[in-house]
């Protein structure tokens, strides 16, 4: 082994420090734990299965890992629950932002279902307003501690409710104010995204983007549905897209014509294997099935989906992978450059992010094997004083 190979290899301490991009995350799905506690007892929550923090992260991990719908479900209605008034919305985007900065987060585009959020008696508009001052601030705060992070929102509308065409008019009035742009999720059973066709036709209209949770639990065809009837430019998960490509014993691939057309067309996946792996899509990090995607240069991100629940963030997804598939620092810029190549802002601002600060990040934390001779020297000669 070369000191190149050896300095390819990402320290976990070089893997926070990488420039990472983040597409898919859920908002109700990443608060602190203690956070949750004190807006509980601020806002005369009384559901909370536990009111230690620590006990309750614990809690949130384990019910999300039961493999039960049920409790991974009841797991949201907690965070959602808290997250009631303008207060609250602001303190969770804020460190939202904080924590995905402290992670090495530069850019994110972090989603939440604003109907959701209406029960305190604030409208679509103040939850909108809110969660954009909570990132501002966030942002503000991340600065003062040394880290640079953009945040802009995604706005969700519920599968099983019929508020898509509302939303999604949402979405369009805070575009250039903060909302970058629409999603739909919730149980994909029952539910095919073509049942909100006018929302999306509606944004076409618009010239505006947005992502469709698909290809998670169910297979092809609702990933087809969310390209070919909807016209989604990204894909929540994707991961399914597996189903359609065919690897044969003597290592040849084939690619199904909806495969192809993913590749082809550069539709980016947002995959999240932690989350796959508590939902059962995929089995272990090593069987997960970015590992093949990535070889056959399918546009693939990392992300978090719920780093709550899902005990998780970008290092750790990072981290996951590295050991599961080798992967190096330039995997991880490629992964990086990818995702910030599929985000919703700008096409200029997103070649002065790839160009202007995560290449350049990558590029040195690659030259730092150069100088630790230099610095192990200088240390001993220092040791006196
Ligand atoms: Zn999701």
């Amino acid at each position: 082994m070369t000191s190149q190979t050896i300095a390819n290899t990402p320290t976990p301490d070089q893997i926070r420090r990488a420039p990472k991009v983040l597409l898919h995350d859920h908002l109700d799905g990443g608060l602190r734990p203690a956070t949750i506690v004190e807006l509980a007892r601020e806002n005369a929550y009384t559901q909370l299965p536990e009111t230690d923090p620590e006990k309750l992260g614990i809690w949130f991990r384990e019910a999300a890992d039961s493999g039960s719908l049920e409790r991974y479900l009841e797991t949201f209605s907690h965070t959602v629950g808290v997250m009631q008034t303008r207060d609250a919305l602001v303190r969770v985007a804020a460190e939202c932002a904080e924590d995905l900065a402290e992670d090495g987060v530069v850019y994110a585009e972090v989603r939440y279902a604003p109907e959701q959020h209406l029960e305190g008696g604030l409208s679509l508009e103040e939850v909108v307003e809110a969660v954009n001052e909570g990132f501002r601030e966030g942002e503000r705060r991340a600065r003062e501690n040394g880290h640079r992070i953009r945040v802009g929102a995604l706005l969700t509308a519920m599968r099983h409710a019929a508020r898509a065409l509302e939303i999604a008019e949402l979405a369009n009035r805070y575009r250039d104010l903060g909302v970058v742009g629409f999603d739909i999720a919730g149980a994909e059973a029952g539910y095919p995204p073509t049942r909100h066709l006018d929302a999306f036709e509606y944004l076409k209209r618009e010239n505006n983007h947005f992502t469709i949770h698909a290809g998670e639990a169910f297979g092809l065809p609702s990933i087809w549905q969310a390209l070919q009837w909807c016209g989604a430019d990204r894909l929540g998960h994707g991961v399914r897209i597996i189903d359609d490509i065919q690897v044969h014993e003597d290592g040849r691939v084939e690619l199904g014509r909806l495969a192809s057309y993913v590749r082809d067309k550069r539709i980016p996946l947002e995959l999240c294997p932690s989350s796959n792996l508590q939902t059962g899509a995929a089995a272990s990090y090593a069987e997960h099935p970015i590992g093949l995607l990535r070889r056959l240069h399918f546009r693939a991100t990392v992300n978090t989906d719920n780093r709550l629940m899902s005990y998780t963030s970008m290092t750790r997804e990072f981290e996951h992978l590295v050991e599961a598939f080798g992967y190096t620092l330039d995997d991880m810029q490629w992964f990086s450059v990818n995702a910030m190549k599929s985000a919703f802002i700008p096409f200029d601002e997103r070649l002065a992010m790839i160009n202007d600060v995560i290449k350049p990040g990558y590029a040195e934390l690659k030259s730092e094997w150069l100088f630790r001779q230099t610095a192990s020297t200088s240390g001993s000669v220092d040791s006196e004083g």
